[in-house]
């Protein structure tokens, strides 16, 4: 047990910038690397009946404890044998083989992390280092840091970032992982960006562009569309209409977790002598994060009414049909325990009837007017035209979308994207493996 050696260990860090370079990424600027391990000298370790005690040679007020119990490092071994190799998986079972007592007989601190012998069964644990000081330092692991560019009317407050934001259909069979990843970057960060100079004879090209990023969902709609509007689908985004700034599937308890529309054509066969005619249908866009900031400072009462109240959402339009979420879910979702915007569910159509009794109705219906005017103000809108070759994607737990009244007939394709799929694609083309593991595993 010596621990004289004093070492700055930051080969994960230098491991990721390192692929990164390798790989000639840039990393997304918001992403700043965060030093998992961040103690420079290496604790003194000795174990008790119940649990592992680190003491530092200098006094460290960052620690956030002092001690990791003996179940929980039995339980998160880091060894080649508790943890398969091929899957990531726990190989052995917590219940069944480990005693709830169970004990080291023996610790040794090595230059890579510490062993430790377990009194029973004798296995020999391994822990890195980099894995003991990260949870001496913290409780748990966070997800990957976002910052989050709000847009308007006129597209980010920050004049300095390209709008919209794009790239263009060519860059993917140059480079596909490294486009996909400045694609789905570009989603997380900013809500929503065009592939542009898609081919348009076909559907197939926008079909092939969305599997880059991961499986097309399957609903009760189908899964990838190509259609003309047709009332017997039985929901209002397949007619003329105008439509307001909605989230799609709010009746899943899982929402659509990207959206994606490309219009392959738009015609009049009733206006061919005037072919210059506008035949409407702009698009628009609204950052749903944007609202509720906004909400939340100008009246955060209705803010934290919004959060709270529970409400059920169906789709109840096609025969036999009848989808509705786990359990009722509020407009305005904050991830656990932080102010920070998870999710928005708003499509006032799709709604269904508030609950009578826990709720104030009148304070709910204040709330909600408060947010449907700020979701309609000119500001928030962005209005753009969808034209054959440019293909949105956009983040449906973010960004409202909607359109304008239109004449003639329009043929759409697209299709929805699951949240952990497009999730799971952006972290594996924006991060290096071992970072990822570390993430999502512990
Ligand atoms: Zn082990």
């Amino acid at each position: 047990m010596n621990f004289k050696s004093s070492m700055i260990r930051c080969s994960r860090h230098l491991t990721s910038r390192n692929y990164m370079a390798r790989r000639g990424w840039q990393r997304p600027s918001q992403l700043r690397f965060r030093t998992l391990a961040t103690a420079t000298t290496k604790p003194r370790a000795q174990f008790t009946s119940d649990c592992v005690k680190f003491e530092w040679p200098e006094s460290n007020d960052k620690v956030q404890r002092t001690n990791l119990p003996n179940l929980w490092l039995r339980d998160n071994c880091r060894c080649n044998s508790c943890v398969n190799q091929d899957t990531m998986q726990r190989n052995f079972n917590t219940f069944d083989d480990i005693p709830i007592d169970v004990q080291p007989s023996r610790i040794t601190e090595i230059q890579t992390g510490l062993e430790i012998e377990w009194s029973r069964d004798h296995h020999k644990s391994f822990y890195p280092w980099d894995f003991l000081e990260f949870y001496l330092y913290n409780s748990e692991r966070d997800e990957e840091p976002i910052e989050i560019e709000y847009f308007g009317a006129q597209g980010p407050q920050d004049t300095q970032s390209d709008w919209p934001p794009s790239l263009k259909y060519d860059d993917f069979s140059t480079d596909e992982t490294k486009s996909v990843g400045r694609l789905t970057d570009l989603i997380r960060r900013r809500g929503f960006a065009f592939v542009t100079e898609v081919p348009f004879d076909t559907a197939e090209p926008t079909q092939k562009l969305l599997e880059k990023i991961a499986f097309i969902r399957q609903t009760h709609y189908g899964g990838f569309y190509d259609f003309i509007p047709d009332l017997s689908l039985a929901d209002t985004a397949y007619t003329n209409l105008a439509l307001g700034a909605h989230t799609d599937t709010t009746y899943f308890t899982d929402p659509a977790g990207l959206q994606a529309f490309h219009l392959l054509s738009h015609h009049d066969p009733t206006s061919k002598n005037n072919p210059e005619k506008s035949l409407g249908g702009k698009s628009l866009l609204v950052d749903g994060f944007h609202a509720a900031k906004i909400l939340k400072e100008e009246d955060s009462k209705s803010f934290a009414i919004l959060t709270e109240t529970n409400l059920p959402w169906h789709a109840s339009g096609n025969k036999g049909i009848t989808i509705s979420p786990d359990k009722p879910y509020p407009v305005l979702e904050l991830k656990p325990g932080t102010d920070k915007m998870h999710r928005v569910r708003w499509n006032n159509d799709d709604r269904g009837v508030l609950p009578l009794g826990k709720t104030s109705l009148t304070q709910w219906y204040d709330a909600a007017r408060q947010w449907h005017r700020i979701l309609k103000r000119e500001s928030l809108e962005y209005w753009f035209q969808l034209e054959p070759g440019k293909v949105l994607i956009f983040d449906n737990w973010r960004v409202l979308h909607g359109r304008s009244a239109f004449t003639g007939v329009r043929r759409i394709c697209g299709g929805y994207i699951n949240r952990d799929d497009f999730i799971s694609r952006w972290r594996n083309t924006n991060y290096p493996r071992d970072e990822i593991l570390n993430r999502v595993i512990g």
